[in-house]
């Protein structure tokens, strides 16, 4: 596997873009899917945002260019303009703001104004996925607390079944965190829809690693995440896609100036800004919101189709791998790649006690409790001679007992 992987490699469209990263010396980084690595554009584009746009412009920076400022205050659209396309929505519909979290609230609540809109009986379920990512589920509890919503959730295989008549919103993320098990997002939208329910989607482990087609689905809502596949830094700001179908009647709950129609007019009123401008609350994080752009602005570079083109021939290539080693870990991922987001999942009692082993050898993967090694292929920095490496020392570590260590036991409290 070893002369394949270097074949591979040879022949790979996007080995080029591994260069465009920063990656540490002896790291094979399996991780971007929780922290994208770090564009090397990037700390050159900070320090211009910092010493010239901050430094020198002051607070004339907020302004367009036309005016000699840098544009500030569309950083929010324009960053969500070039997310756009990468997960197949126009661009005055995705805007780049706070956390997927907060972005979650901002649009079940939406969801939830919408549906009371009704003639019919007002609709309060949210159904979503036991198991779903846990911000996902727990931004929900403040919404039911104020007595507006609903929480069910349903099995993964199960969901079709629960949209019954009482359903306002189902939220799903269509790439699972755990396994990596992917969503057909047009046929349960449709299902959604046919129930009267609306649908939001979050494409955390999904945006950059894999072309989602929001549009041509008809979803309503998506949220995501800045920093996994975009690269876009630590804590990056996420986004909010609303269909533009919605823009009108879109009330969400943190009615900030910075959603306002006229945020300078300084008025006492609040009145919506038109369109997906109305997503935003506070003053936006300009720093981070610049960071991101730059991450964004490589991935649309390398392109979403050929990024998933080599995803998928990794994914595969580490199942061979595993497979010829014949390692006592149970794949949890669906075998099949096109079923799966863009990371490969394990299972073993010891996974934790693995997973340390193994970055201890420098093979950055991570773990997912209770028992699940989790292995993401960030194809825009990862060569196949990495996989093929990372498989070889998983081996060794399993197959010597390496991660049986006291010290590999311990947990952290970011795992
Ligand atoms: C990573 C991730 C998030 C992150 O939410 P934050 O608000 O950025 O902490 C949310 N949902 C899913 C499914 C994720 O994978």
């Amino acid at each position: 596997m070893r002369d394949e992987a270097a074949g591979r490699d040879a022949a790979d469209p996007l080995a080029r873009y591994r260069e465009r990263f920063h990656l540490p010396e002896g790291v094979i980084y399996l991780d971007g899917n929780s922290l994208g690595a770090l564009p090397k554009a990037t700390p050159g584009r900070m320090a211009q945002v910092i010493g010239e746009e901050w430094g020198d412009g002051l607070i004339r920076s907020w302004n367009d260019a036309e005016s000699g400022g840098a544009g500030w205050i569309s950083l929010s659209r324009r960053a969500g303009a070039k997310i756009a396309p990468l997960i197949g929505a126009d661009a005055g519909e995705v805007i780049a703001c706070d956390s997927t979290s907060v972005n979650l609230f901002k649009l079940i609540a939406a969801a939830l104004d919408m549906q009371s809109q009704r003639d019919d009986d007002a609709r309060t379920v949210i159904l979503s996925e036991a198991g779903n990512f846990p911000t996902d589920l727990y931004m929900i509890a403040g919404l039911e607390r104020q007595g507006l919503a609903e929480r069910r959730l349903a099995e993964r295989d199960g969901i079709a079944a629960a949209l019954s008549g009482d359903v306002a919103l189902l939220m799903l993320t269509q790439v699972h965190y755990k396994t990596g098990a992917m969503y057909d997002m047009k046929a349960l939208t449709a299902a959604a829809q046919k129930a009267g329910a609306l649908v939001l989607w979050d494409l955390s482990h999904s945006t950059g690693a894999v072309p989602v087609a929001l549009n041509d689905c008809n979803a309503d809502f998506a949220v995501g995440c800045g920093y996994k596949y975009l690269n876009g830094g630590p804590g990056a700001p996420a986004f909010a896609f609303a269909a533009r179908r919605h823009h009108e009647r879109l009330a969400q709950p943190l009615t900030g100036w910075f959603g306002h129609a006229q945020p300078f007019a300084f008025v006492d009123d609040y009145a919506p800004a038109p369109g997906i401008d109305r997503m935003l609350a506070g003053t936006p994080p300009v720093l981070g919101l610049s960071a991101l752009e730059v991450g964004v602005d490589l991935v649309a570079e390398i392109g979403i189709v050929p990024l998933r083109e080599k995803s998928l021939q990794m994914g595969d290539f580490f199942l061979t791998c595993m497979q010829q080693m014949k390692l006592p870990l149970q794949l949890v991922s669906p075998p099949d790649g096109a079923d799966r987001g863009s990371q490969l999942s394990f299972r073993h009692k010891e996974a934790h006690a693995i997973s340390q082993a193994l970055i201890a050898r420098g093979v950055i993967g991570d773990f997912r409790d209770p028992d699940i090694l989790r292995l993401g292929f960030a194809p825009a920095y990862l060569s196949f001679s990495d996989l093929w490496q990372a498989a070889d020392i998983l081996r060794q570590v399993v197959e010597d007992r390496e991660w049986d260590r006291a010290e590999y036991r311990e947990r952290a409290a970011v795992t």
